[in-house]
């Protein structure tokens, strides 16, 4: 996970570790190469450009320059800042209702179908919570049928209605059904387009009027650095979502879209997915994924 852009990191700082009197040229040319690790990393450039500006007046600020250890303090005021840029602390999940309802948007492939089997079953092991998984990806039947086995897997329930294609009735016929049975947590899957088009909009932001969730969660795929920043953007604007879940971090060693979601979107990183396993979820630490950037 973000090797690429540790490694870079990692070089920009050697210079001011080593033993030699530090310059204000030996910092400006370290902010310089962070500033080209972020862009390599796929970091928006405003994000990028904006951060190191930040990064040099905390460094003039607590006089870099005259310190021992000079090396170590950029380091510790690039750690801070990239944990302030992904969002500052962890942010919760909201489950105040009765049920709590917990509405997944994205695009198709994104991981919004793996994402929900994992969110339940970690609110079934960790908050003990008796989830129902609904499927409201009503136009691929393969869909509904690979809910079913993410339900089994981590089994929680499945609520489904083949050949249904009113998203909206299905979603409300879930509710009840959880009121009637006992369960605490409705998390609904939705469909998505490999692009965005007006009629999965138009779908979703009806649906998401109609059963009013406590938590809309924006899926999207790490991997795709700025076009997950562009994508998450467009469905803010048109869902207001409450926070972002980024998948296949695993498979992500440039870190672009963790780096600059949270500033483009003002919307935090809830939750990353780390692998096809349903046990590969974590809650987003901020001053964590920072820590391990900076390896
Ligand atoms: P959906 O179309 O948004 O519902 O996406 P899916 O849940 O079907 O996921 C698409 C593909 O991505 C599947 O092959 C998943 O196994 C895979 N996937 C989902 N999340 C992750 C993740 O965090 N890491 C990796 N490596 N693969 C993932």
């Amino acid at each position: 996970m973000f090797e690429n852009l540790s490694d870079r990191l990692e070089r920009s700082f050697k210079i001011l570790k080593g033993e030699g009197k530090i310059t204000e040229i030996n910092v400006a040319e370290t902010l310089k190469d962070v500033r080209r690790a972020l862009l390599d990393a796929d970091v928006n450039y405003k994000v990028a450009k904006t951060f190191t500006d930040t990064v040099k007046q905390k460094a003039l600020g607590m006089n870099v320059l005259t310190v021992v250890k000079p090396g170590q303090l950029m380091v510790k005021i690039v750690h801070d800042e990239l944990a302030e840029l992904m969002g500052g602390k962890a942010s919760d999940l909201h489950l105040d209702g009765k049920p709590a309802i917990i509405l997944m948007s994205g695009l198709q492939g994104s991981g919004k179908t793996t994402f929900s089997g994992k969110l339940a079953n970690m609110l079934k092991a960790k908050n003990r919570k008796n989830p129902l998984l609904v499927a409201c990806d009503v136009y691929r039947p393969a869909a509904i049928e690979q809910l079913g086995v993410v339900g089994q897997t981590v089994g929680v329930p499945v609520y489904s209605e083949p050949g249904n294609k009113d998203v909206v009735a299905i979603a409300n016929n879930a509710i009840r059904e959880a009121r009637a049975k006992g369960n605490d947590v409705v998390i609904i899957d939705t469909a998505g387009r490999l692009a965005i088009d007006e009629q999965m909009m138009d779908e979703i932001a009806a649906l998401k009027q109609a059963v009013n969730p406590d938590e809309t969660l924006f899926v999207v795929d790490a991997m795709t650095g700025q076009d997950a920043v562009n994508t998450a953007k467009e469905f803010n604007d048109r869902l207001d979502f409450d926070g972002v879940v980024l998948t296949k971090l695993d498979g992500d060693t440039r870190g672009g879209a963790a780096l600059s979601i949270r500033t483009v979107v003002t919307k935090p990183i809830k939750f990353v997915g780390t692998g096809e396993k349903m046990e590969a979820i974590d809650v987003f630490h901020p001053d964590r994924m920072a820590d391990r950037i900076l390896g």
